[in-house]
């Protein structure tokens, strides 16, 4: 009975395990190892920062998607991985040994060593992380009622990246239940964006980036570019305009800073010795590592290179849970014939669309440009197909998904 480990349960991984568990013969077994019980959308953790869903909105049990027949789930956090020995170190379980291991560690907040970064800035890559920041914002709007401190009604957003952009839109639909806390109006509630480049959302079209940042600046939203954070010192980000570090450092205050400037792939990557660069592996077509073929590396701990391209894909769910779909079904040839696919991974993508608040949104759906209340929908929908691909149509009723406005 051969071994198949899959290490983490989000867009990858979950997509990996549900649709090799679908080819199951008997003569495999998949172990699948996750932090959490539950899965998360992380395209969603904005909303949870922002207090705009519950968690619950962006959650659902691991163990909805496992077959136990097939599926053995191990609730744990993986804390190194060898490629040449083939096994898996847990930290409060026995060692795991594979014949074959899928990696989908995903993505970690990217400080880029800025100094106090880490310190006094809130990241927002998992649930905890998002519930934390929407717990800080009410604690200190509470805070203002007793020492109106103006600061506390400040919000400072580090990177105005999609991610940046989509909280900030989020945070602006939050100013009310902030502003009923801190017993203020909500444009008293001030959000600042702070980013190094000049022209933000490289990844759409000058109009359409054009338009998505007058959308958020519209919401009263204040956004710095040419901005080069230096510092986040405890209450204030000290930062420069254009290159020069000589340059005059200009300050912004706020008791909320959040860090938004990137991610990178899981740290366990590099320290298995794979050749990554800021945890993501150029994997080769058939989504293995180069130097080990009996080891898938997916999702955002991969940087993709498209056929003809000088950059990787962008790291998204929608190619992490393609991704996921190629491994499986690879990865159940390689058990059943030990070759390939003939067919490498090939990836088209449905189109990037990011919303700003619950009704708004701009982006490109099926190679169309799309603004407002349309692309808002049309991104909702494109969040249900995900939910729909992992979890089938039982989740996206759970959640109330074709309700599209919440
Ligand atoms: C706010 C925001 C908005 C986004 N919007 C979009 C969007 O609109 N469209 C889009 O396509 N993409 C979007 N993205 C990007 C998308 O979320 C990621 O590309 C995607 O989540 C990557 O999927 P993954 O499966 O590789 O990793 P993840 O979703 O990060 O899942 C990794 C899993 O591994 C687990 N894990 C990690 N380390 C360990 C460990 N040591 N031990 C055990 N388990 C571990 C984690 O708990 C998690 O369950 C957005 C991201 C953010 C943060």
């Amino acid at each position: 009975m051969k071994q198949v480990v899959v290490l983490g349960a989000g867009y990858a991984g979950l997509k990996t395990v549900h649709e090799l568990q679908k080819k199951a013969d008997g003569s495999f077994k998949i172990t699948l190892v996750n932090k959490n019980s539950y899965h998360y959308e992380a395209t969603d953790l904005h909303e949870v920062a922002a207090g705009t869903e519950p968690k619950e909105k962006i959650t659902y049990d691991v163990a909805d998607i496992v077959d136990p027949k097939v599926t053995t789930f191990i609730q744990d956090e993986v804390v190194a991985f060898d490629p040449a020995a083939k096994t898996v170190d847990l930290k409060n379980h026995d060692q795991l040994s594979y014949d074959y291991l899928v990696v989908a560690l995903g993505f970690i907040s990217e400080t880029f060593g800025i100094k106090g970064a880490e310190e006094n800035a809130l990241p927002m890559t998992t649930v905890d992380e998002a519930e934390a920041i929407h717990a800080h914002l009410l604690k200190v709007m509470d805070e203002y009622k007793q020492n109106p401190d103006p600061d506390a009604l400040n919000i400072i957003i580090a990177g105005a990246g999609f991610t940046g952009i989509e909280l900030a839109g989020a945070l602006a639909d939050g100013r009310k239940e902030y502003a009923e806390h801190a017993g203020v109006n909500p444009s008293d509630i001030k959000i600042s964006m702070l980013d190094a480049g000049t022209r933000l959302l490289p990844m759409f079209s000058d109009e359409l980036a054009e338009y998505g940042v007058n959308l958020v600046k519209s919401l009263g939203v204040d956004i710095i570019t040419d901005a080069r954070v230096q510092e986040v010192a405890p209450g204030k980000t000290i930062y420069v305009f254009g290159k020069d570090e000589e340059q005059t450092p200009h300050e912004l205050t706020a008791k909320t800073i959040i860090w938004t400037t990137g991610v990178s792939g899981s740290p366990l990557v590099d320290a298995a010795g794979l050749k990554a660069r800021r945890g993501r592996v150029i994997p080769t077509e058939h989504l293995t590592d180069a130097d080990h073929d009996d080891l898938y590396i997916i999702g955002d701990v991969a940087a993709v290179m498209p056929p003809d391209g000088q950059r990787p894909y962008p790291t998204t769910a929608q190619i992490a849970l393609a991704m996921g779909k190629y491994t499986a079904a690879d990865l159940a040839n390689v058990l059943k014939t030990g070759s390939h696919l003939s067919e490498g991974f090939v990836y088209k993508s449905l189109g990037t669309v990011a919303s700003v608040g619950n009704t708004r949104a701009f982006g490109v759906a099926m190679g169309r440009e799309t603004k407002g209340y349309l692309a808002s929908a049309t991104k909702k929908m494109i969040a249900n197909e995900s939910l729909y691909r992992i979890g089938g149509l039982k989740e996206v009723f759970k959640k109330g998904r074709f309700d599209l406005y919440h």
